[in-house]
């Protein structure tokens, strides 16, 4: 890894400044009282220490609706879309980096998704360490997701009181300096003093799951049959929210939007749940996930065993946007906690 660089606060304005002659900088923006990703002109419109932001900026490579392809109905032409706006997101915490690292195992495993990887080409990832815990929903100590994965940033910014220390993660990433002298190489006594603040910050996030993140995978598979889904069932809504914010969610729809002279139309995907009782409708008229039970149970073992199966990785990064969301107050925590409960209340096989 590169030598990390510091840079003083009083500087971080005109670094802004300076990415913008190159890129579309997005980051954390208060609105209405929450926190939204949006695009910013100066570091004025940043708000660096906010809780969770309301949408993920997951949203800057799966978007929520893009158009795949463009064509003529006559069959003539054919135009796949691309995005290749060269964009910076700023800010992003933690657990949306152990997002991102996943959606990035996800979209490459057998055919990589081209419209993601393009994406993912002219996005530069800048994240940035949280000190404190987002809220009582959020729990990423107990995901293991309050520390920054190398792989899923180009640079990670942690606050140091009057300056920023800035972690390289990637030559791209570094380059973001290049040209720029407001900023210097970290030396030894600046480490020292980031780690200071990394070790001081567990005290601030409690574990909030009662079971081991090593062992929810096994937990639901065990609790398949529950009677856990029925009851959260009878309280669901259906309205799908808890998907829709969520930073590892990527199921998607594609429509074909055809123009109304009916000689264009385009390809669009955009996202989809699996919380709303049309999504699991196939041709013929069969749901193969009709009740609320079964696909409440598909969520939480999709979230906890499928995406761990498939990708090595808990598709939950605790980051607790799905609780805030929940009108009916259906949350991870309580229901990874009511699932352990219940498994540990199992008499022993016996083994004859
Ligand atoms: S399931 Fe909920 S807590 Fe887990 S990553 Fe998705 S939104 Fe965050
Ligand atoms: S947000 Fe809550 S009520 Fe809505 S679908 Fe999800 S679990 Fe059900």
């Amino acid at each position: 890894m590169q030598p990390a660089k510091i840079l003083p606060k009083s500087a971080f304005p005109g670094w802004i400044d300076f990415l913008k002659r190159s890129y579309t900088v997005v980051g954390p923006k208060a609105m209405h009282g929450q926190t939204v990703f949006g695009e910013i002109e100066t570091a004025d419109d940043l708000t660096l220490e906010y809780n969770q932001s309301v949408i993920p900026p997951k949203k800057y490579l799966v978007p929520q609706r893009e158009v795949l392809i463009e064509y003529k109905l006559d069959g003539t032409e054919v135009e796949a879309k691309f995005n290749e706006e060269a964009t910076v997101v700023f800010g992003v915490h933690t657990c949306d980096l152990h997002a991102i690292k996943l959606l990035d195992l996800i979209f490459s495993k057998g055919f990589t998704d081209q419209h993601y990887a393009a994406h993912r080409d002219n996005t530069i990832i800048i994240g940035y360490e949280c000190l404190t815990t987002c809220g009582p929903e959020s729990f990423c100590r107990s995901m293991g997701t309050a520390s920054a994965p190398e792989s899923a940033y180009d640079l990670h910014i942690i606050d140091m009181g009057s300056d920023y220390f800035i972690q390289i993660g990637t030559e791209r990433g570094e380059a973001l300096f290049t040209g720029y002298d407001g900023v210097f190489t970290a030396t030894e006594p600046d480490y020292a003093r980031m780690n200071g603040t990394l070790s001081d910050k567990w005290q601030r996030f409690p574990y909030r799951l009662d079971v081991d993140v090593t062992e929810i995978p096994d937990l639901l598979a065990e609790s398949y049959h529950s009677d856990h889904w029925q009851e959260l069932a009878d309280i669901c809504l259906a309205c799908g929210m808890c998907t829709q914010v969520c930073p590892t969610c990527y199921c998607f729809d594609i429509r074909d939007e055809v123009d109304v002279t009916l000689s264009v139309g385009k390809r669009v995907r955009s996202w989809d749940s699996c919380q709303i009782d049309s999504f699991a409708l196939v041709a013929g008229g069969h749901n193969f996930r009709e009740t609320r039970a079964a696909r409440q149970r598909h969520r939480f073992m999709r979230k906890g065993k499928y995406q761990f199966d498939a990708t090595g990785m808990v598709g939950c990064v605790g980051c607790g946007r799905c609780a805030t969301a929940c009108l009916v107050d259906i949350t991870p925590i309580k229901t990874f906690n009511e699932l352990y409960r219940r498994q540990q209340q199992q008499p022993e096989e016996v083994e004859a």
